[in-house]
């Protein structure tokens, strides 16, 4: 799966984001090992607090459907510069894909790569993270 399609796929789902009070609309793609593709956008709420952003939805998509391991994920705003996923996201992310591909893009094409562990270095991790006992 090329990086352009993932792009495509989360520009697309950036158009059902629900943000009327940051008018900041996000989307994303998230790519799993399976060769599915699971997109979010973000959710926003009038207590602001359970704003859940485009990153999470999309993750959580994924999981809920049975997915467990992820290649790598698009996230799509229409900014000068593309933007990096905050850090709830980040530290979810890392719980299934702690060296997972970002792909951030702006609208009109200019797209910026990192990996996972190099946006969230030292993630916390679960003190029993032994895989005998998953
Ligand atoms: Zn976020």
């Amino acid at each position: 799966m090329k990086d352009s399609e993932l792009i495509k796929k989360a520009k697309r789902a950036r158009e059902r984001a629900y943000a009327p009070y940051s008018k900041f609309k996000v989307g994303a793609a998230l790519l799993a090992k399976s060769g599915k593709i699971y997109t979010g956008a973000n959710v926003e709420n009038a207590t602001f607090g359970l704003t859940v952003c485009a990153e999470r939805v999309a993750i959580f998509r994924a999981i809920t459907n049975g997915e467990k391991y992820f290649v790598k994920i698009a996230v799509v705003v229409d900014k000068d510069e593309p933007v990096t996923p905050c850090g709830a996201c980040r530290q979810v992310l890392s719980e299934f894909a702690s060296n997972l591909k970002i792909i951030c893009a702006n609208l009109e094409g200019k797209t910026e790569r990192y990996s996972l562990s190099e946006l969230l270095p030292e993630a916390f991790e679960k003190f029993d993270k032994d895989p005998s006992t998953d």
